[in-house]
């Protein structure tokens, strides 16, 4: 079969893997000028390794992720690090990522808080009844079983930061997965995810791939009820057997109008969060005592949800000794921090590099990046199991294999990969 794949982001990748290594002949259309989508990175002369926009990490239960490395034989260049998350109280910063460090922390007294947030981490970690669980909102489960204290110091600032305005609204399935997926060690490739989805790119060229960067796709069309579809892009009109979106939602509808209005419908009403993320190369580190990731409470008046020290993930040598700090969040398309510039924006959080390290100061700041995008993070809301697309879609021969589809898991390349590869087996059955 002749086929096309728009996006060459880590989901469209994978399925592109499968379907040329099964014998199929496939295109790959990229609107930008490099591989990897959201987990693309980027490298400034003198540093070796690349820094993703977005800050990123796999976890060792990323198995679908680590297990196509491991296909490809690259798993020497995947490296686990044990960073530190801390979280804040009293003005003082805790490592909170393990059991070990759960237990110790001084956030929740020692008596029955304690105790119930370490049964309710329990009972998610060992259920798989993620179904019953998706019927409830976080605020609504997490406050009659682990009770308000917990609830409202641990888990609230988390969905307040995560999903702003909709932090009420998000179902339970949401925060069982992420309690479920994730492990204290983090992972990445050895040169940053840039050097992978580069070396991936190169690998599916010499399997006969053709990857169009630069290519932005402007529709998707079937001029005849039983013929080919039609591609229209930069590069012209192009007719394939099979066509498989991996971007947005807003964008397959976008695409292709054509689809049946209840499918239409489905596409648009699905809600997501955009980021912003403003990311720094420093004289000196933030962090002295080594932390990688600082949960930030607004409600503590951080202007952003979490800042994020790189360097003490990998060692700054690969980025010519400089320190890599990121600063993020997570926002509704419209949000101020959106139109701001760079130095704009970096006047909003240096007060929060200030307040982990007093000693920072403006002149520490050897240049600043700044990366937006509107598509970032999917809302899933109660029964949110019923609305997730098919990745087939009702129009023949159309595919859509998303991040908003990867529910009930929480997105990342982990589930890119996977829903990738899941929607190649689909389009050869
Ligand atoms: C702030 C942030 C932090 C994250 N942290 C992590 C993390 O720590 N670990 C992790 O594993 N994941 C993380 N993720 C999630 C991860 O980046 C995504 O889940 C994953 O990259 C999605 O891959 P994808 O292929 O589905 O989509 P994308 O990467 O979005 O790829 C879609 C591609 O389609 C292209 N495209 C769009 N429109 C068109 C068009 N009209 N024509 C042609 N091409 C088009 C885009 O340019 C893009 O390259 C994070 C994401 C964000 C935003």
């Amino acid at each position: 079969m002749k086929i096309a794949i728009i996006g060459a982001g880590f989901g469209g990748m994978a399925a592109a893997y499968d379907l040329a290594k099964a014998g199929h002949f496939v295109t790959i259309y990229e609107a930008a000028d490099f591989v990897g989508g959201l987990a693309s990175g980027f490298q400034e002369p003198g540093w070796d390794w690349s820094v993703e926009k977005f800050y990123h990490h796999w976890f060792a239960s990323d198995r679908h992720m680590l297990g196509l490395i491991e296909e490809l034989g690259w798993s020497e260049d995947v490296i686990f690090p044990r960073p530190f998350t801390v979280l804040l109280h009293n003005n003082k910063w805790y490592p909170f990522d393990s059991i070990l460090k759960a237990l110790t922390f001084p956030g929740l007294g020692w008596g029955l808080n304690k105790l119930r947030f370490g049964l309710v981490g329990l009972y998610l970690r060992l259920s798989n009844n993620w179904k019953a669980l998706e019927k409830y909102t976080v605020e609504e489960w997490m406050r009659r079983w682990a009770g308000r204290t917990v609830y409202e110091k641990m888990w609230q600032p988390l969905v307040i930061g995560k999903f702003g305005p909709y932090y009420k609204d998000i179902n339970m399935a949401w925060m069982w997965a992420r309690l479920k997926a994730r492990t204290t060690r983090l992972g990445t490739f050895k040169g940053g995810f840039q050097a992978f989805a580069d070396r991936f790119a190169d690998h599916l060229r010499g399997m006969g791939v053709e990857i169009r960067l630069g290519t932005g796709v402007a529709s998707i069309d079937r001029a005849q009820a039983e013929g080919p579809l039609m591609i229209e892009a930069d590069s012209g009109v192009e007719m394939y057997d099979q066509v498989l979106v991996t971007a947005s939602p807003g964008l397959l509808a976008r695409l292709c109008p054509q689809l049946p209005e209840t499918y239409l419908e489905g596409l648009l009403g699905l809600k997501s969060m955009g980021a912003v993320v403003m990311v720094t190369a420093l004289e000196h580190r933030i962090s002295e005592r080594g932390y990688y990731w600082f949960n930030l409470p607004k409600d503590a008046g951080f202007p952003m949800l979490a800042l994020v020290e790189h360097t003490n993930f990998v060692s700054p040598e690969h980025f010519g000794g400089d320190h890599i700090v990121y600063a993020g969040d997570y926002l509704e398309a419209g949000h101020e921090y959106f139109s701001l510039s760079e130095a704009e924006l970096l006047e909003r959080f240096a007060p929060a590099f200030k307040r982990i390290n007093p000693k920072f100061e403006m002149d520490w700041v050897k240049k600043v990046w700044v990366f937006k995008t509107a598509y970032a993070q999917p809302v899933p809301l109660v029964d949110h199991s019923r609305n997730i697309p098919d990745i087939q879609t009702p129009l023949e021969g159309l595919f859509f294999a998303s991040m908003s589809q990867v529910y009930p898991w929480d997105r990342g390349t982990n589930f890119a990969v996977e829903i990738g590869r899941r929607a190649a087996r689909l389009m050869m059955e």
